[in-house]
């Protein structure tokens, strides 16, 4: 299953890269604590949005784990970035907690901006080790949970970088007892 609506909310999961989802508001970043460039999702999303996006980052930085600050969207095709901070896993604790603080902070920001779509990736699953299986049971209850304090949101996107993730992210999006 790749699509599934929560009440007035679409969730929908995509194979590919974050930083092409040109038909959303705002994509979510997997920053570093400094909300510098990296690896991963936030060089991909700095190198596209060019370098102003670091300087407006700048004065915001260092966030905590869990927690989501809006800048806008610079280069890329998405007016606004949302930079949360993932818990790096079995070191930020409790890691399933800061985890669920990232999503759920995340799509509140975006709420509140009143924007309408946001996209994520999978957030702490790759340089921070957070194992994809629980992540993604993360990511989707907490997800299910929220849906009903937003007020603005119609689409979450999921953007899966490999196959076996977006697999993953699949089975789990079936199991959702909605
Ligand atoms: P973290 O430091 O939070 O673990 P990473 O950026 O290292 O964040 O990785 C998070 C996940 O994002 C990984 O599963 C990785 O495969 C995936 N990923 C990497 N680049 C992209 C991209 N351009 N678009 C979407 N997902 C990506």
């Amino acid at each position: 299953m790749d699509k599934l609506k929560i009440l007035q909310v679409e969730v929908e999961l995509v194979q590919g890269d974050i930083t092409q989802q040109d038909d959303i508001d705002v994509i979510v970043n997997a920053a570093n604590a400094q909300l510098e460039t990296g690896g991963g999702v936030a060089g991909a999303i700095h190198r596209a949005a060019g370098h102003g996006l670091a300087e407006e980052c700048r004065p915001m930085a260092p966030i905590k784990p869990g927690e989501a600050v809006i800048s806008s969207g610079h280069q890329l095709p998405n007016p606004f970035v949302i930079h949360c901070l993932g818990p790096v896993y079995g070191v930020d604790q409790p890691s399933d907690a800061l985890l669920a603080d990232c999503y759920r902070n995340a799509l509140l920001l975006a709420d509140e901006h009143k924007l309408a779509s946001i996209a994520f990736p999978s957030i702490s699953t790759g340089a921070f080790g957070y194992p994809i299986k629980p992540a993604a049971g993360i990511a989707l209850d907490t997800i299910k949970a929220i849906v009903p304090s937003l007020k603005n949101i119609q689409k979450i996107r999921i953007v899966l970088f490999d196959q076996t993730d977006f697999e993953t992210f699949d089975k789990k999006l079936g199991q959702l007892n909605i």
